[in-house]
């Protein structure tokens, strides 16, 4: 099953990314990754890519395709993939529907994780982040056992400043801005299922996810 992720920041996605990965044993792949392992492997892609990087440029979409078609053709990816932060725009989703189509291969369903941006902007701004090793907590609904101090390492728990209301609202109006067309567009090709990033329970969002991929 080749999924594609698409969900705004603090909606869940990746929670419910890493239940599919767990459930139906496929990898959770992000774009992300596939840049770092290129550039640090460095193979001719990931040469091209850092070249455009080191002068500030955006990296072309075609190397940005070609990069992420070789990362689905490994053996991994036989049964299917979770694609993560990929596309990013209409032109990459229609040259990567034409790449997958000359493999003789395609989407099978674009899962939207939804959220309410008033809840969003709400688990978002009560985030608290350990400056040590990076474990995420939540005033409300997931406080560590000593106010302030991280479980896991005894770090301090920050609230980093970029987790405040105005700027997770700023955030989320350009993740609208830019995915809109993205869900426009699996919407039209008929394989755009949408979920609730704000289930609750694993069990109820495990429902969700069979509800949708069975
Ligand atoms: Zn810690």
């Amino acid at each position: 099953m080749n999924i594609i992720m698409l969900g705004a920041p603090g909606a869940g996605k990746g929670t419910i990314a890493a239940l599919i990965k767990e459930k139906y044993n496929l990898p959770h792949i992000s774009t992300g990754d596939i840049f770092r392992a290129n550039i640090k492997e460095e193979t001719e892609l990931g040469k091209l890519a850092k070249s455009y990087i080191d002068k500030g440029a955006l990296v072309p979409d075609d190397v940005t395709i070609n990069m992420v078609m070789d990362r689905l053709s490994n053996d991994d990816c036989k049964s299917g993939y979770i694609l993560d932060g990929f596309p990013r725009t209409i032109v990459q989703a229609t040259e990567f529907e034409k790449a997958l189509q000359k493999s003789n291969t395609k989407i099978d369903v674009c899962i939207l994780v939804d959220g309410d941006d008033d809840m969003i902007a709400n688990r978002l701004s009560g985030r608290r982040v350990c400056e040590k090793c990076g474990a995420s907590y939540h005033i409300e609904h997931m406080k560590p056992v000593k106010e302030g101090i991280c479980d896991k390492c005894g770090g301090n728990l920050i609230h980093r400043k970029d987790d405040t209301v105005d700027v997770i609202k700023d955030r989320l109006k350009t993740y609208h801005e830019q995915t809109q067309p993205l869900i426009d567009y699996y919407g039209k090709n008929g394989n755009l299922k949408t979920v609730s990033g704000f289930l609750g329970s694993k069990e109820e969002i495990i429902k969700a996810i069979e509800g949708i991929l069975n």
